[in-house]
């Protein structure tokens, strides 16, 4: 990047030529991970450049039109209407099931807590501070839900099999408990939680039970068809009253688009966000935003309607393949163990020999964007269609840097495996806070953008 100006503080007095312009954008980047390559197991999800076209096309064919007033685009709400039943129609919804489309896995998390807050609200108007259970395992979006939306998280440990023990979620049920939360599967170890036994505990306690589905909506149906076993977990399960899934993830839709699924209307109305006194007219609104760009949703149903079932089903018979051979080859170098039985393409592994962040380490160094995590220690991965042909060289690369790491055993705990295992078992979380706040501070600041910090979050 040495050919690039200084980071500006200040518009440019006269604008740059569309050229210049695209030339600094284009130079930027140069030194961004390598999602095209494979070398990314989060962040993007590739379905080839033919695919990705279209994906293009569509979201320029609507990137001036707002579905903010869906009466001026009519386009907009009908693509949305549809994307919303077919995935309902693919999520066990029945023919009360209804949703709205939204940004992304967070914002249909979000929604889905104010729902059940204000359900809450409607039908139990003393309740004061009200609770939502969830595993430990959920995503963090639900915290961020329950920091903004004032519903308190009690969190709850997961089994010997990493889905959620359900005994627990019973017991961290008190009178102030609204909604039970499971994951479809959860993001850390790829898993599916018992969905039916926590669905039927809602049901006997007259509490709401949301499916966060955002990682397998769009892949888990597929995934059952080609005959692999998946548990019940969709709308089809009594009990479950609304379902989180995102269409740019395993949907391989445009970023910016994800559905939440309401079991019916009644519910779904509590997401509704209305006032009528405004000067600038009634107001009514689906979501979050205001201003909702018409591209998301026409990728989204551009996605839906060019793949097909039959598309779905092929990509996911050579998703699950190409995790096989990443499953396969990771148990099959010795001092490497997956944790847990992953469901479908997501999953971590850990080591009992050698430290895994070290591993890590070596495993960037060798060109790959790696995905650490904690509680245990592991590396993440989440195998797209961009990780076909990809197999070989990174088990090998894998292979190398655990031999690494075991010939270099005083390198263990150095560089950024010391950082991020000392965050991960420092005991005083209130530091760790403070240490990330101060990162992100940091961060998102000039000196940040000229990467005086450290580009890659704890
Ligand atoms: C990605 C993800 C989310 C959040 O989705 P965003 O689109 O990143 O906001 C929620 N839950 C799970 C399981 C996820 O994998």
């Amino acid at each position: 990047m040495s050919e690039l100006p200084p980071p500006r503080s200040h518009l440019p007095e006269q604008g740059l030529p569309h050229q210049e312009v695209l030339r600094q954008m284009e130079s930027l980047r140069s030194e961004d991970a390598r999602w095209r390559q494979g070398r990314t197991f989060s962040l993007v999800y590739h379905a080839g450049d033919e695919h990705r076209a279209l994906l293009q096309q569509a979201y320029c064919l609507f990137f001036d039109e707002n579905a903010l007033n869906p009466t001026a685009f009519r386009s907009l709400l009908r693509m949305e209407n549809e994307v919303v039943a077919m995935a309902a129609s693919l999520l066990g919804g029945g023919p009360e099931a209804c949703g709205t489309m939204s940004s992304g896995g967070t914002e249909s998390i979000l929604l889905a807590v104010k729902t059940y807050r204000d359900w809450a609200r409607a039908q139990r108007p003393d309740l004061v501070e009200p609770e939502m259970v969830l595993p430990v395992s959920a995503h963090p979006a639900f915290d961020k839900a329950a920091h903004y939306l004032g519903v308190r998280a009690v969190h709850v440990p997961l089994g010997p099999d990493l889905r959620v023990d359900v005994d627990a979620v019973r017991a961290a049920i008190t009178p102030r408990t609204i909604l039970l939360v499971g994951s479809a599967p959860a993001y850390p170890h790829g898993v599916i939680d018992p969905i039916p036994a926590l669905a039927a505990l809602a049901q006997e306690r007259g509490l709401g039970m949301h499916v966060d589905a955002c990682l397998g909506g769009f892949l888990l149906p597929f995934v059952r068809e080609l005959g692999h076993p998946v548990p019940p977990f969709d709308l089809s399960v009594p009990g479950v009253t609304s379902l989180s899934a995102d269409l740019h993830k395993y949907g391989f839709a445009a970023k910016g688009a994800s559905v939440v699924l309401y079991r019916n209307r009644a519910l779904r109305r509590y997401q509704f966000f209305v006032t009528s006194d405004w000067p600038g007219g009634l107001f009514g609104s689906p979501t979050l935003a205001g201003t909702r760009p018409g591209g998301a949703i026409a990728a989204a149903w551009a996605a839906l309607m060019s793949t097909g079932r039959q598309g779905y089903l092929r990509r996911a018979e050579q998703i699950m393949r190409t995790s096989r051979a990443f499953l396969e080859g990771i148990a099959a170098i010795p001092g490497l163990r997956v944790l847990g039985q992953p469901d479908m393409s997501v999953f971590a592994f850990t080591s009992d020999e050698v430290d895994i962040l070290a591993v890590a380490d070596a495993l960037a160094a060798r060109g790959w964007h790696v995905d650490r995590q904690q509680h245990p220690s592991a590396i993440h991965l989440m195998i797209t269609p961009a990780h076909q042909g990809v197999e070989q060289a990174y088990l090998a690369d894998l292979r190398a840097a655990v031999e690494e790491v075991r010939a270099h055993p005083e390198r263990s705990g150095q560089g950024q495996a010391a950082a991020y295992g000392l965050m991960a078992r420092l005991p005083d979380r209130g530091a760790v806070r403070e240490l990330i706040l101060q990162y992100l501070d940091d961060l998102y600041s000039l000196r940040g953008a000229l990467g005086g910090v450290s580009s890659e979050t704890p």
